[in-house]
């Protein structure tokens, strides 16, 4: 048995998660949880799968569920309860679906521990895609990515050469604003972001998806994973979401990891890798798809993506604070306190007012990303 451990199990990877582990019972096991708030989905999760350990990272929440939770299962709280839990399990991987900064500690907990790592939590490889590539060159733990288009990437890779490798092509559905009129950008609201044409997902991340800044994120994300300098990594504007990503070859052939738009088929592969186990969902069929196309992208549309691509390339704790800053004004968009183009504002703001820094520890981290989200706040509540 493969024992796993979730993070991140009522949200939409989480949830995807439990059905591909309640699909292949007799291969994986869940020996641990983690929500936020949603205690309730949660304790059906300890009851089903038989679960051990739990973390509840709201405190209110954690205390209603004390009540409820069978008295033998073991509860941690708060995000450092996060990383207690990856330190104190015993488990083979740990399937990260956390959303935003705080799914770097439990990442970094668990490649200490030499464990494979299935990555949803791109913010990961954001805020501390150099400590994360040390841990992995220095040890003997693993990651393996669940993003869409990374998973492509690697289901590309496979079998290859990795010097063969010349550069990748990062696909974007392009969110429902890639046809807006610019002049109706300052007006858009939080119903309308969250209405993902090709994709289902958590809110936070179809925020990040209309703004591109998730794309943003993936080109970072693969700068690290792959090993790629930020001029091999190019992102193209694919609406149909049917190519996930490809590869050119340094003998100009291209490869692509085509696939209806669902991420079961990378939460799985990630946990089965290299193997690949069945799946019952619909087919591409291509001859309905019809035609497939492709464009260049418009950085003045979506300025989320150049300032992300521009702090990655810089680095230091640079993407740490981008990230702070979108975390942030993404929570205060949603919640109806900002328009939609002041999350931009906002992280050029923040990104212009810090001097940059080497981030080589994890408590420099935490403590960028906290003064990042402080200062924000202030700065959002004075306005
Ligand atoms: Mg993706």
């Amino acid at each position: 048995m493969i024992k796993v451990l979730l993070l991140g199990s009522t949200g939409s990877i989480g949830t995807n998660a439990c059905n591909c582990i309640r699909r292949f019972s007799d291969t994986f096991q869940l020996v641990g949880l983690s929500t936020n708030t949603r205690s309730e989905i949660l304790g059906n999760q300890v009851k089903e799968f038989a679960v051990s350990s739990v973390c509840i990272c709201s405190s209110d929440a954690a205390e209603k569920a004390r009540a409820h939770l069978p008295s033998s299962v073991n509860i941690f709280e708060g995000t450092k309860g996060l990383v207690d839990l990856v330190r104190e399990t015993e488990f083979d991987i740990l399937l990260n679906a956390l959303v935003g900064s705080v799914g770097f500690a439990p990442t970094v907990a668990a490649l200490e521990r030499n464990k494979r790592v299935a990555l949803a939590n791109k913010e990961s490889l954001v805020v501390g895609g150099d400590i994360i590539t040390n841990l992995l060159a220095q040890g003997s733990g693993e990651l393996i990515p669940v993003d869409s288009e990374h998973s492509a990437i690697l289901q590309c890779l496979n079998g290859e050469d990795n010097a063969a490798l010349e550069s990748i092509t990062i696909t974007a559905s392009g969110g429902p604003f890639r046809e807006t009129p610019i002049e109706k950008f300052p007006s858009i609201t939080p119903q309308e972001a969250l209405n993902h044409p090709t994709w289902t997902m958590g809110n936070k991340i179809t925020v990040d998806s209309a703004t591109l800044m998730n794309k943003g994120f993936e080109v970072i994300e693969a700068h690290h994973l792959f090993r790629l300098s930020f001029d091999k990594i190019r992102v193209l504007i694919h609406p149909q979401s049917i190519v996930h990503s490809m590869i050119t070859f340094h003998d100009g052939a291209v490869i692509a990891q085509c696939g209806i738009p669902d991420m079961e088929l990378p939460i799985q592969y990630a946990l089965s890798y290299p193997k690949r186990l069945p799946i019952q969902s619909t087919r591409l069929d291509l001859g309905a798809v019809g035609s497939l196309t492709f464009s260049e992208l418009d950085f003045t549309r979506f300025p989320c993506l150049k300032l992300c691509i521009e702090a990655g390339k810089k680095g230091g704790t640079l993407p740490t604070v981008l990230n702070a800053a979108n975390e942030i004004a993404v929570h205060y968009f949603l919640k109806g306190a900002i328009p939609f183009i002041r999350i931009a504002e906002i992280i050029e703001r923040a990104l212009n007012l810090h001097s940059p820094r080497t981030a080589d520890s994890v408590a420099l981290i935490e403590e960028i990303d906290a003064e990042t989200r402080n200062s924000i706040i202030k700065g959002i509540i004075k306005k």
